[in-house]
């Protein structure tokens, strides 16, 4: 008999990675509509665990209207012999894995940022309670992960019911990440790499070190360690560093190494520290991304939750596009929240002095983590709106980015009298665009993220054109 034979759809590792769009969902659990969402694991006592329990603490799927929104919280619970609070974090991430094995269920992302939607196909072949999904999680969890014995899962939907769990989720995942914070990227030999969104972006995995928390925030250095352990064939596995290439851009040959296996030969260097050259890949399940705004040399940071537009007139949604589905984007960069709290956070770039703009909320969050004498000078959206307010606002603040400004806006019959050409290395591309639109024999070609590469640049005045400063 199938693991699987009393659950009305299939379950099977194909169904990962399916998208599921508004017009064909049935109900949508999470995402960006709710305020309350969260998904978390707990390690119990064996004694503490009715093993095989499904709890559903307000309406279940069947209740819900067709086409709402609806909070979600998950609670798994799971005792064993050799379970230690350690793997929290793993068996936490692994939900994002288990549900998307269930044929018309999408999971995205993790922690307090999950989103899910189920399918009206499925709906109609009868997927229409918690109980199935949390039948389906017991399972797996126990098939995959030998070393859990018992498991119990929660599943909260009442508006009510959910606030006082969540914020403890909450306390919980700080509590975790400042576990894992002290040790540094220098004092170890491994790393661990996770591949578990490439059923959404096949050439990305994320490379966690002891100071580059994963992109989606919810696997520290010692939540691999410890997944690595368990499971090693998983999709979280230790790495081994290698030679350090580069310490100031965080370029190590075992990540080149793992890099470009796991990709395919796609991706051949990882710059761990940057978000220019071979910045990190990111998936889609990033919690924000820092994004180059090239009119003040600085650098912006959104999160998921940001609902308006940044400071350069883009939403999130338009930033993370510009940077997900495994590419290696110049000035776009996935994040994790916990990653702004290292030392090692666009430490090429310039860290902290190089970022202008965050969201107020993000910026509280992280607020202890930058330096003293910084604070006051990254602008959020409370300071302004336009770049122009921007440009003022760092200004006004001596921001450390005006410095570098003051060598830029130099009168081009000053510094380039006549005319200038330049040899530009041939790997090095003289601009990066998100879209290019050409036009030829009737048809329109449209370029995505193109790299234009130039043997040759010529910088020739305009008669009575000044050129001006990017920082201008
Ligand atoms: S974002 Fe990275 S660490 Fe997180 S699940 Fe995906 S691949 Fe793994």
């Amino acid at each position: 008999m199938s693991m699987f034979e009393d659950i009305p759809v299939e379950v099977g590792v194909i169904y990962e990675g399916e998208r599921i769009r508004r017009k064909n969902m049935q109900v949508e659990l999470g995402g960006p509509k709710q305020e309350h969402k969260f998904e978390l694991a707990r390690v119990k006592k064996l004694e503490e665990i009715e093993d095989g329990k499904i709890t559903i603490l307000g309406p279940d799927i069947k209740d819900m209207s067709e086409g709402s929104s609806n909070p979600l919280g998950i609670i798994i619970e799971v005792a064993g012999e050799k379970l230690e609070p350690d793997l929290e974090g793993v068996i936490e991430r692994r939900i994002h894995e288990y549900t998307n094995f269930i044929e018309g269920v999408m999971h995205l992302n993790q922690r307090y940022d999950i989103w899910l939607r189920l399918d009206k196909k499925s709906f109609q072949k009868g997927l229409n309670s918690f109980v199935h999904v949390g039948k389906v999680l017991q399972r797996l969890f126990k098939s995959e992960l030998s070393i859990v014995e018992k498991i119990q899962t929660t599943f909260i939907t009442d508006p009510e019911k959910i606030k006082d769990p969540w914020k403890e989720s909450l306390e919980i995942y700080e509590a975790r990440d400042a576990k894992a914070r002290g040790l540094k990227d220098e004092e170890v030999d491994k790393f661990y790499c996770c591949s578990l969104c490439q059923s959404f972006a096949p050439t990305h995995v994320c490379i966690i070190t002891p100071q580059r928390y994963s992109n989606c925030g919810s696997i520290s250095w010692f939540d691999g360690r410890a997944s690595a352990r368990v499971d090693p064939k998983g999709p979280v596995f230790e790495i081994d560093k290698g030679e350090v290439i580069d310490a100031e851009k965080g370029e190590f040959a075992g990540v080149n190494e793992t890099a470009k296996q796991k990709s395919l030969g796609e991706v051949t260097k990882v710059w761990l520290y940057t978000s220019f050259g071979y910045p990190h890949t990111s998936c889609g399940c990033f919690e924000g991304a820092a994004f180059y705004i090239p009119e003040v040399d600085g650098f912006g940071v959104v999160h998921r939750g940001f609902k308006d537009v940044t400071v350069n007139g883009l939403p999130f949604s338009t930033i993370a596009d510009s940077t997900a589905g495994g590419r290696q984007v110049d000035g776009f960069h996935g994040i994790s929240i916990e990653y702004m709290r290292s030392p090692k956070f666009l430490k090429a770039d310039g860290g902290w002095n190089r970022v202008v703009w965050l969201p107020a909320s993000v910026k509280e969050r992280v607020a202890d983590f930058i330096p003293k004498d910084l604070v006051d000078k990254v602008a959020t959206e409370n300071d302004v709106k336009t770049i122009d307010e921007l440009k003022t606002f760092l200004k006004d603040r001596s921001h450390p980015i005006v410095e570098t400004w003051k060598e830029e806006p130099v009168a081009i019959e000053q510094a380039v009298p006549t005319e200038v050409e330049g040899e530009i290395p041939a790997e090095m591309p003289i601009a990066t665009v998100p879209q290019l639109p050409i036009t030829m024999g009737g048809y329109k070609i449209i370029l995505k993220d193109a790299k234009i590469y130039a043997k040759k640049v010529i910088i020739r005045p305009m008669k009575g054109e000044k050129l001006g400063g990017k920082g201008k």
